[in-house]
């Protein structure tokens, strides 16, 4: 220990007086200065103590580095308190001191109460006096070192420092929240700079770090870290969870690759060509062997290029559908090219999947060009509400004009017959581009909901060109030309006044269409339409929401829509894709949504070899029964004539229409080979919640195939035939109570029904309230008629009708089979049948109502009936005199722009079965917008008793200028209930309508009646 009583001390600052007392045994002070000076030659401590405001400069970057050299060659560095905050340059705020990382060893300066403890580094050093010399366990607010990246806590907290120490190279730096003025701590601090003096000492207590080794590079093992001052990403987590080490710092004077994420002073060295990148786009490079780069143009693209990287070079993935779909390979070193170089842009310029958990690993989001819903910015109504009201739409005849907040009671569309559009446009544009200068598409959408102008001018503009709004967007697309010829006008062909494709009307080249997905032409032969009147940019908005929402079946078709995306962004160069998905499960649709979100950034990515990816990584050993269970999935959907409009058959029976008892033996047979092979624990737990999934979906198929199958009888000719209906009934009715009491573990719940997309509280309870869906009455629609058949059959025969039903409900197996077989005798029986339904056909218009259901409802004409449409939208309602099935008139349903119902309510007895039947006719076919439909609703004493329509009836083309008469059975809730009997209409211009005539809703079953057996 010779020799350290002439180390020598230099001083810096206005508050280093206790240091010099406390250090006079071990060093000699040189020289003194005011403002902080890096030490001279020959000099081994440094002390840097400033208290109060400071007037002096803080180091540059370079002095840093001088700083850091002076550690590194075996100098001892002391920092007082606050004086990091005067010393080094400083990042965002006072706080952030992460310039300084590479001498603090900690990003942040911190001020605070945190409870101070002796931490395991202290007492290796100072032994039994460690809690003696933690001065700062009683103290106050003090200041501190926070956010470590290097530092050794010796007092503090795991997080935070009061008393540190920071090894670089043969020497250290000792981080001190308080002067050495108390005698105890003076001691300490003495101890502590002798020890660190000590080279041995040293090297045993602060060990240089050494080569993690988590890198095979060219057949060399080398150390892997992360460069500082990057960005924070998942990188350091995923790698550590892969290869098993836990820092991934740099390391000096070994040979290490160094990761740069996001736009370090590295990157930046490169003068990589980020001003043409796409806003999302990113790097992969490594151009020297030693430096990697992981940078996108923005924050989002940095997080795209990170997770690009773990893919292609360390197996990671992370599927749709969280934790439990997400892949981290263990591996010893990452093995590493030594020369990559990847400019990564996408093929779908803006694209959104809405709402998934899901986003960096699908790259998704990545808005540029919004299309939808924007139209009303054009005219902002704080700003020309009160001087230029013809700005606004013309409704009924009013103007519609904002409140004095500028607010609209609706949703509205600016009028586009004044002279100021171009003037309009062009403000709008400017302030637009300066806001997201990166995106290429002014947004000018119609919005959600109607709120279209009917002036005489704007509804001339429709009747002339079937759109209101297109020559409106050329004139836009002109103005646009001149000031921003690179930008497009962009909107979504959307809703009744902006889908069509205009008549006689020639679009400008600079416009981008989003075509929607929906109805009975699919989105690419209406971009054809565009396209012939010259339309050259394209976006596609479609729907694909999941089981759970609005789907009981399973949603899987990546062939049939990642096909028709690649042929047809070959012919229409699609740029924008907005996606609703809304998933309540990732279960079945995680496959698929990997596959579309990688086409969305790759549209020459090859599926089949995504699909192997996916299910090599998530099934392990049963990778190819899964697969092929999931191909027959996507072979039944095919089977399906509008397969290339995913959301046809939403909340409908239909979604079910293409599957087999065939099918389900198949899927059975693979799903079990698939149990038999998995090992894998990940891959197996994956593979039960499937199958507990599947149990569900598969339950609601079975039953819907019992129900198509009634439904194709047309005539029953045999005792055979009979016994074959009977078993179908009761199958369906078994399913339907199967999935109706479908039950789950609290943990597969969780698991298989995740948080999030359109509503949070996804469940198995929120999935047997998909009314639409509701197994039982999607069977009672074919039962009746099919029973119906077999006893005209058994009258033929001159068979006991009574005695055949009573066997059969017998054997039925559920209460709800039961009353369907005791339906057909309890209707044979003398009885007088009631017509529920007042005022039937319409004839009565003395204006008798009683009370409505729903404070939206608002009464008819007719006595007993109320209306029902969609806010700030137009419905019309009449007695209409031209059409009449009965009597003298009808009642109808005429212009219709977005929904509206004729509604009757009727007293309903629990647990007792009706009939419902109706005439229904129209005077005009299909539109576009089908021919509307009859749904029936509960309502019990506490409200609603379902969340939409469970019984509901299509109107078949055949009613075009005919009467057709419909009917469907159902069963009343287990409660007193009201029946509201809905008749709908599709959408329908002026001058169409859809007429219903002689309502009759008759009781064909009560279990109470006398004749019935109970079981
Ligand atoms: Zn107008």
């Amino acid at each position: 220990m010779s020799g350290f009583a002439a180390s020598k001390a230099e001083y810096s600052g206005n508050f280093t007086v206790n240091f010099k007392k406390a250090f006079q045994g071990i060093s000699e002070v040189s020289e003194n200065h005011k403002e902080y000076t890096l030490p001279s030659p020959g000099t081994k401590i440094a002390v840097w103590a400033h208290m109060g405001g400071y007037s002096g400069k803080a180091l540059n970057p370079d002095e840093v580095e001088k700083l850091r050299n002076f550690v590194k060659d075996g100098g001892i560095l002391v920092l007082y308190a606050s004086t990091p905050t005067n010393a080094f340059p400083k990042g965002k705020t006072q706080f952030d001191l992460s310039p300084a990382v590479p001498v603090l060893g900690a990003k942040a300066y911190a001020y605070g109460n945190w409870k101070s403890t002796v931490q395991p580094k202290g007492t290796e050093i100072f032994g039994s006096d460690a809690e003696k010399y933690n001065i700062f366990a009683g103290q106050a607010r003090r200041p501190g070192l926070g956010k470590l990246d290097g530092l050794t806590v010796l007092f503090g907290t795991p997080d935070t420092a009061d008393l540190g120490v920071m090894r670089i190279g043969k020497g250290a730096v000792i981080y001190t929240g308080t002067d050495p003025k108390d005698p105890v701590y003076a001691e300490a601090l003495a101890k502590l700079v002798t020890i660190l003096l000590d080279e041995k000492e040293l090297d045993r207590l602060f060990p240089l770090q050494k080569s993690n080794g988590a890198v095979l590079m060219e057949g060399k093992k080398l150390h892997l870290a992360i460069a500082t001052g990057g960005q924070k990403t998942i990188l350091p987590d995923i790698l550590a969870q892969s290869l098993g080490k836990d820092s991934f710092t740099p390391v000096e004077d070994v040979d290490q690759i160094l990761i740069h994420v996001g736009e370090t002073p590295y990157v930046k060295s490169l003068g990589l060509d980020f001003q043409s990148l796409h806003p999302f786009g990113y790097y992969m490079i490594c151009r020297d062997g030693r430096n990697i780069v992981l940078a996108g143009k923005n924050r989002a693209g940095t997080n795209y290029a990170v997770n690009d990287f773990l893919k292609r070079f360390a197996g990671y993935r992370a599927y749709p559908g969280g934790k439990l779909y997400e892949i981290i390979p263990k591996q010893d070193a990452l093995k590493l090219p030594a020369k990559f170089e990847f400019r990564e842009e996408p093929s779908i310029k803006s694209y959104n999947l809405v709402f998934t958990n899901n986003g960096d690993f699908a790259r998704n989001p990545r808005m540029t060009c919004m299309a939808t819903h924007a139209l009303s910015e054009l005219v902002p109504p704080a700003k020309y509400g009160k001087t230029h009201p013809e700005y606004f739409p013309l409704i009924g005849g009013k103007r519609r004009l904002p409140d004095d907040k500028g607010k609209f009671a609706g949703p509205w569309n600016p009028c586009m017959s004044h002279g100021d559009l171009e003037k309009l446009v062009e403000e709008y544009a400017d302030d637009y581009f300066k806001k997201h200068p990166d995106n290429f598409g002014l947004p000018l959408g119609v919005n959600d909901g109607g709120g279209d102008c009917q002036c005489e001018k704007c509804v001339a503009e429709l009747n002339r060109t079937g759109n209101q709004y297109a020559r409106f967007y050329n004139l836009a697309a002109r103005v646009l030309a001149k000031k921003y010829p690179e930008k497009v006008v962009s909107f979504i062909a959307y809703g009744r006044t902006a889908s069509a494709v205009p008549r006689g009307v020639k679009m400008e080249n600079n416009i981008l269409v989003e075509v929607i997905n929906w109805g009975s032409v699919n989105a690419y032969e209406r971009m054809e339409q565009w396209k012939k009147i010259g339309v050259r940019h394209f976006g596609l908005y479609d729907y694909i929401y999941s089981a759970g929402s609005g789907y009981v079946t399973p949603r899987y078709f990546p062939h049939t829509i990642g096909n028709a995306w690649k042929e047809n962004h070959k012919k229409y160069s699609i740029e924008t894709m907005w996606l609703e998905f809304y998933p309540s499960s990732y279960v079945f649709e995680s496959p698929r949504q990997y596959v579309l979100d990688e086409l969305a950034w790759n549209i020459n990515a090859d599926i089949g070899v995504l699909l192997k990816d996916y299910f090599r990584n998530v099934y392990a050993e049963a990778a190819e029964p899964m697969e092929k269970f999931f191909n027959h999935l996507e072979e039944v959907y095919s089977r399906k004539p509008d397969a290339l409009v995913p959301m046809n058959d939403w909340k409908r029976p239909k979604q079910m229409k293409e599957f087999t008892f065939g099918d389900l033996e198949q899927l059975d047979a693979f799903l079990a080979e698939a149990k038999k092979r998995v090992k894998n624990p990940d891959a197996a737990k994956r593979l039960a919640l499937l199958e507990k999934y599947y149990g569900l979906t598969r339950l609601h198929i079975e039953n819907s195939i019992c129900s198509n199958e009634l439904e194709k009888i047309q005539k029953v000719t045999s005792d055979s035939e009979c016994r074959k209906i009977v078993e179908l009934v009761k199958r369906g009715y078994a399913a339907a109570a199967g999935a109706e009491h479908y039950t789950m573990t609290p943990e597969e719940e969780k698991l298989i029904f995740l948080p999030g997309g359109y509503t949070k509280d996804n469940s198995l309870a929120r999935w047997k309230k998909m009314s639409t869906l509701h197994p039982t009455a999607l069977l009672e629609i074919n039962v009746d008629p099919a029973l119906g058949k077999v006893t005209e059959y058994l009258k033929t025969k001159g068979k006991n009708i009574a005695e055949f039903y009573a066997k059969a409900a017998d054997s039925a197996g559920q209460e709800a089979a039961r009353a369907a077989f005791l339906t057909q005798s309890y209707v044979q029986t003398d009885r007088e049948e009631q017509n529920l339904v007042r005022n039937p056909s319409f004839e009565e218009v003395s204006g008798k109502h009683e009370s409505l259901a729903a404070s939206d409802h608002t009464p008819f004409q007719a006595s007993f009936w109320s209306t029902w449409c969609f806010p700030s939208s137009v419905t019309r309602f009449f007695i209409n005199k031209e059409a009449a099935h009965s009597g003298k008139q009808s009642a109808s349903i005429g212009e219709l722009q977005i929904g509206g119902a004729i509604i009757s309510y009727v007293k309903l007895e629990p647990k007792c079965r009706y009939r419902l039947s109706f005439w229904v006719r129209r005077n005009r076919g299909d539109e576009g917008f089908g021919c509307g439909q009859l749904g029936i609703r509960f309502q019990g004493k506490s409200g609603w008793l379902d969340q939409g329509s469970a019984v509901s009836v299509v109107y078949p083309p055949e009613c075009e200028n005919k009467w057709v008469r419909l009917d469907t059975t159902f069963t009343a809730p287990d409660e007193p209930a009201t029946a509201l009997l809905i008749f709908g209409a599709p959408r329908q211009a002026e001058g169409v309508w859809t007429a219903f005539d002689d309502v009759s809703l008759v009781k064909i079953f009560d279990p109470n009646q006398a004749g019935v057996k109970k079981k």
